[in-house]
């Protein structure tokens, strides 16, 4: 019997299956999907079998058998393993690398050093023996003593000890020490009898055992409980009065709160049609689309509530996908509230062990719902009757690192798989979804008003440029800073939004509002700090920093980016009183650090939240009744096509966290292009009227949907090289795609250096391209056979989220 196995070896050569005999021992147990350690070289390495076989091409010599097998359970599904080789094919990623990323990290392959004893015979130094402690193997760990690491190096040169890397099989699986009372009275009277009296605290635990005979309790709580010694506790089971038993637990990251329960509410009309029409095809078993555009607040997690309600009467699964999880708690508890245990929560935020422990709970079915952030869509159900895409639109659902898939792909290949439907839902729809929606490939359902018709926030955009006239040069308009102080003198609450995003910058005049443009490509051109130049970094034009404004001569021109700390401080200066929290990448590095933000500000203990894009999302307290966006322009100049469409996205998000409940709630944007539609059509919460006017821009610079998009991008220490090898790049896809294909570049990129790397990029824009997978595969093969050796880093992005 063989089996073909894919090893951890990320390389071009070795992104096959390999045959490995497997041994008389495993031939009953193993399957396909299981791990398996195996040699590989002169190492072991771990690896996933991915077909069993009885015969094979490797000639006998030659073969090797596999060293061990590490489930006796497939951790993948035959589901699975045909997805690995879909996101292959499709995300230009080693297989190896898809099959590590649908499972939990605690299943990935990690390595140790382990020491083993070569020579039997050998009189081996003391310090050498005590390592070994009678055991033949074990694990070396680098924070040894110089000393003793030298003395294991002579031995292993020596040959009487054997050092090798070995597969790490950490048991993640948490275990609770129980302790189980022996059963017979008699057994313990006579115990507690043999001991001495002098023996007061064993004589105690004896006699609270025996009115509990043939129980079991937790040993911690044993030892609180009778206020007592771990010691004392051991003498006594000794003695045969009880005995230890490890019992498997889950750790439970929700066990602290409490939830209470929901029950389902009576529908609105659009509600119930949308949710009707869902049914229908969840009945007929059809692997449907649908796209569910509802606005802010309109109802959607209902209708998602009551169609998983649907599917778990049917003993199946439901797949919740919400983009980031750990700012939407509100949103998780919506679903802990209605299925209660049903639930399982899978996102960054957990530990390793939690993780594992969600994860095998979706295993073995002990869980029904999974809600989670991106890479919850691999969650191992096996029947999965419905899927859930939440803010369809976000870029979190594209992995930016390798495996490069979008999460709506996954969703929608294993609809497909389970014949089921998929739903995504969004206030604002990415342009793709809706043109999609529009032609039919997906099913569009509409909710056009709040459940109880409550009125969208009014929404005040505000010239900047007068502000600079009328000689306001604060970050604050008049407008926004009185209403920032009718909310601190009415004790409401304000939200203050600063649209800010990575390194970008651009050039921008504070007198008419004009920013810097490319000529060729109408995106705006990225300033770079260093050279003072600016650039295309689309396709390679640049310019001179300007030292006045090219539309009305004013010398007000310059480069434009806030931080939220000066923000803080003007905030500080501006109004003395107010109590601030701060929410960016800074004040959240620690685990849960959102969440408490988040909580504080929900207990009313700061006036103001102020942050980055992570406060768009999920906010829902009813004593907001102020949004101020600082500055909507940032995203808006962004160096990529989207910028007017993330610009609309996130303005109509935040403009929804205001006004959600009783109390009305306003929006102030602030702005140097108020004329610019994505900021008027945000203004009044329109999402088709700014659709049809994105989708005649995308047409005339045949931008997505109307094409599709290919990033490459090249890094390298040495400036030349990257160009160079961007150039080779460029110049083979010229002369091996369709005319039909555009090829802008190389250039460099808007981050044009990053960690001491220079980062070159191309793009392709292609209608059709059939034979596109295939030529990306053979450059592909010129890189890792070839260029990869120079140093040179390069990357496949199709379908990229931002071009930057
Ligand atoms: P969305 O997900 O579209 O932003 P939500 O599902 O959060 O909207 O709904 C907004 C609010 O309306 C929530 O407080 C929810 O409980 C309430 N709601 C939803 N559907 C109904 C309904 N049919 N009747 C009454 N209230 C509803
Ligand atoms: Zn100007
Ligand atoms: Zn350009």
């Amino acid at each position: 019997m063989y089996a073909e196995v894919i090893v951890d070896v990320a390389a071009y050569p070795i992104d096959r299956p390999f045959d490995y005999s497997v041994p008389e021992s495993y031939q009953a147990l193993i399957e396909s999907g299981c791990r398996v350690k195996v040699p590989f070289g002169n190492r072991q390495v771990l690896g996933f079998v991915t077909a069993i076989k009885e015969e094979t091409d490797v000639p006998i010599d030659k073969q090797k058998p596999i060293a061990e097998l590490l489930d006796i359970e497939p951790v993948l599904t035959q589901e699975m393993l045909a997805l690995t080789k879909w996101m292959k094919r499709h995300t230009l990623c080693y297989e190896i690398d898809a099959l590590q990323v649908i499972l939990p990290s605690a299943l990935r392959a990690k390595y140790e050093k382990v020491l083993r004893i070569a020579d039997e015979d050998f009189d081996f130094p003391p310090e050498i023996r005590a390592l070994f402690h009678q055991k033949q193997s074990v694990e070396l760990k680098v924070d040894e003593s110089k000393e003793l690491l030298l003395i294991i190096k002579k031995l292993v040169k020596e040959d009487k000890l054997i050092l090798e890397t070995s597969v790490k099989q950490k048991t993640a699986v948490k275990k609770v020490r129980m302790v189980r009372i022996e059963s017979d009275k008699n057994k313990l009277t006579a115990i507690y009898e043999s001991i001495s009296k002098q023996a007061k605290k064993q004589k105690d635990v004896l006699e609270w055992m025996i009115d509990r005979a043939g129980t079991r309790v937790l040993s911690t709580e044993l030892l609180k409980l009778l206020d007592t010694s771990n010691a004392i506790l051991q003498e006594v089971i000794k003695k045969g009065a009880a005995t230890i038993e490890m019992e498997e637990v889950y750790r439970d990251p929700y066990a602290d709160r409490t939830i209470n329960p929901s029950s389902k509410l009576a529908l609105t009309n659009e509600q119930q049609s949308a949710l009707n029409e869902v049914l229908h095809s969840y009945e007929a078993h059809e692997a449907k689309t649908f796209l569910l555009h509802g606005i802010t607040g309109s109802g959607k997690t209902e209708v998602y509530l009551q169609a998983i309600e649907r599917a778990l009467m049917d003993q199946k699964e439901a797949i919740v996908l919400v983009p980031e999880i750990s700012l939407t708690p509100q949103m998780t508890n919506r679903f802990k509230e209605r299925f209660g245990s049903l639930v399982a929560v899978l996102h960054s935020g957990l530990s390793t062990g939690e993780k594992y422990d969600e994860w095998r709970k979706i295993k073995r079915g002990e869980v029904k719902v999974v809600v989670g952030a991106r890479s919850a869509v691999f969650a191992p159900f096996q029947n999965i009757g419905l899927i859930i895409l939440d803010e369809e639109h976000e870029s979190t659902y594209k992995q930016d690192d390798t495996p490069r898939y979008h999460a709506r792909d996954i969703g929608i290949w294993r609809s497909e798989y389970h014949q089921c439907p998929v739903i995504l839902g969004s206030a604002t729809p990415s342009l793709e979804s809706f043109a999609r929606a529009k032609k039919g490939n997906y099913t569009l359902l509409t909710l056009s008003k709040r459940p109880k018709e409550q009125a969208l926030p009014e929404v005040t955009v505000i010239d900047m440029r007068e502000q600079l006239k009328n000689g306001n040069r604060s970050m604050f308009s008049l407008e926004l800073a009185e209403a920032i102080r009718l909310r601190l003198d009415k004790q409401e609450q304000i939200v203050l939004f600063l649209n800010r995003r990575g390194h970008s910058s651009f050039v921008l005049c504070r007198d008419c509002g004009t920013v810097v443009e490319c000529p060729n490509c109408d995106i705006s051109m990225t300033y770079h700090r260093h050279q003072e130049r600016i650039k295309c970094h689309y396709c390679g034009e640049e310019s001179q920093v300007p030292n006045t404004c090219p539309e009305c001569n004013s010398e007000h021109i310059r480069f434009f980016g806030t931080g939220t700390q000066k923000v803080e401080e003007e905030i500080a200066k501006y109004f003395p009183t107010a109590r601030v929290l701060r929410m960016d990448v800074d004040t959240t590095r620690k685990k849960g650090a959102h969440e408490q933000i988040l909580k504080q500000f929900g207990d009313g203990k700061a006036d103001i939240l102020l942050g980055t894009q992570m406060i768009a999302k999920g906010l829902d307290f009813p004593n907001i009744t102020l949004v101020g966006v600082l500055s909507a322009d940032t995203t808006l100049h962004l160096a990529d096509f989207r910028a007017a469409e993330k610009t609309f996205q996130l303005l109509t998000q935040v403009s929804g966290r205001a006004g959600r409940h009783d109390k009305e709630g306003k929006v102030i944007v602030q702005t140097y292009t108020p004329e610019h539609y994505a900021i008027q059509f945000a203004q009044n919460h329109d999402f088709v009227p700014f659709y049809n006017q994105e989708m005649m821009n995308r047409k005339q610079f045949a931008y997505p949907p109307f094409t599709y998009v290919v990033l490459i991008q090249f890094t390298h220490e040495d400036v030349l090289m990257t160009a160079e090898y961007a150039h080779k790049a460029a110049n083979w896809l010229r002369g091996n795609l369709s005319s039909g294909a555009d090829i802008i570049g190389p250039s460099a990129s808007s981050i044009s250096r990053l960690q001491n790397r220079y980062r070159y990029q191309c793009l392709i824009k292609y209608k059709k391209e059939p034979e596109l997978p295939e030529i990306l595969q053979q450059l592909t093969r010129m890189y890792r056979t070839d260029w990869m050796k120079k140093g040179i880093l390069m990357s496949i992005d199709l379908n990229p989220s931002s071009i930057m």
